[in-house]
């Protein structure tokens, strides 16, 4: 019996090969400490809005305890529907074209196992968020990673995209408003990229979670553009905009045989989503503008506070346009991102992530996240400036 496998030995190749994820291990390291302000998590601080609590709590009282449909609550996906119609002005089936998932999370991985075929190569722009490359790798397809950079504002560009595509190419994966960087698109961009994918005969996977939350501008949606809706799986989910993370709700609108692809999976693996959760989600789609228009004017407000703190102390950084991050360029330090995110930790308590935790175009940059309440962000970008000023005099 001395000749039986290891462990190690019996985990598949795909997974055995993946990377641990780099936020993992740095938040491994903040774990180990007290006093820390963390900017690292993505994850608004906000309470989920009452009414929708109030909304999930009645209907546990009331039974709401078993599974659901598997596409979703039927209730729940006509207020899916009227919500994509009144922002985007594209209108779903709510029988056919919506499916309601575990997360975004899980609807990304639904659609890349779906409709990826071993060794075709999907495209995505990076610096991304972590789990894009590994969801690519574990549905047998090949990640291609588009570099983005801050001469663009961390937009994608055409120009970028005609070199990465090739014969195999048949997938685009797009996060805009985007985490890490914050980057919004330009009613322009969305139409040159729009026009790309129509032209190579491109799927689009639009992960749209930040989508409610864009300063300066109205969020430009991918399937706005002519000819979109029917190649884009447009993605959305309850966690960001509505401070709902712990609900794990997400959702999927395509065309209906891209969802009933997805939903064979999902059939078998997820079953439904939390039914108390789509509840709570109803209420939050029908009746909770005001709540995410209120969190949404908190976060433009420590976004300034931030980004001009940044700018004073010496650090350049973009001014994002949407999500709840931005990502200040810390290469002039004379240290790596993970320097300097370890060190600054360490001498000041204060959680910011390595830029390379999303793709090895983020070296240089740290992730600061303004999902935070102002105090902590004040007290966290005194000791980030602390920091700086002690780096200078040794
Ligand atoms: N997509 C992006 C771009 C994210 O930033 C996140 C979470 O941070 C997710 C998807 C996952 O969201 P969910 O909580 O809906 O699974």
């Amino acid at each position: 019996m001395n000749d039986s496998r290891s462990p190690r030995d019996r985990v598949g190749r795909v997974v055995r090969d993946l990377p641990r994820s780099g936020i993992r291990d740095f938040f491994e390291l903040v774990a180990a400490r007290d006093n820390v302000i963390s900017l690292g998590v993505g994850e608004p601080d906000f309470a989920t809005p009452w009414r929708v609590r109030e909304a999930t709590i009645f209907a546990l009282e009331h039974g709401a305890t078993s599974y659901s449909s598997n596409l979703g609550l039927p209730q729940l996906r006509r207020a899916i529907s009227s919500y994509v119609k009144r922002r985007t002005g594209v209108e779903y089936d709510p029988k056919t074209e919506i499916l309601v998932t575990v997360g975004v999370s899980e609807a990304l991985d639904l659609a890349m196992r779906a409709l990826l075929e071993p060794g075709d190569e999907a495209l995505y722009h990076e610096p991304s968020y972590v789990s894009y490359n590994p969801v690519i790798r574990l549905a047998g397809g090949t990640p291609v990673a588009v570099e983005t950079g801050s001469e663009h504002g961390f937009r994608v560009t055409r120009a970028r995209l005609e070199e990465c595509t090739g014969e195999r190419t048949r997938l685009l994966l797009l996060n805009y408003p985007n985490n890490p960087t914050g980057a919004a698109l330009e009613p322009a961009d969305v139409a040159e990229i729009a026009a790309f994918a129509r032209e190579r005969d491109l799927l689009v996977l639009s992960d749209e979670i930040y989508g409610e939350l864009t300063y300066d501008r109205d969020h430009c949606s991918l399937i706005s553009q002519p000819g979109m809706k029917e190649r884009t799986v447009y993605l959305h989910g309850m966690s960001k905009a509505w401070s709902m993370t712990g609900y794990r709700l997400g959702f999927a609108c395509a065309p209906a045989e891209l969802i009933e692809a997805m939903m064979k999976i999902h059939q078998y693996t997820m079953l439904c989503a939390p039914t108390p959760s789509q509840k709570g989600a109803i209420e939050a789609l029908e009746n909770g503008d005001e709540d995410v228009e209120s969190m949404r004017a908190e976060y433009r407000r420590r976004r300034n506070v931030m980004h001009s703190r940044f700018e004073a102390m010496g650090l350049p950084c973009m001014r994002p346009d949407g999500a709840f991050y931005m990502m200040p360029w810390i290469g002039d330090t004379g240290m790596t991102s993970k320097e300097f995110a370890v060190r600054l930790l360490e001498e000041k308590d204060v959680a910011v992530v390595p830029g390379t935790a999303f793709g090895e175009c983020g070296e240089g940059y740290v992730r600061c996240c303004f999902a935070a309440s102002m105090d902590h962000i004040r007290a966290a970008l005194e000791r980030i400036e602390a920091f700086l000023a002690s780096e200078k005099v040794s």
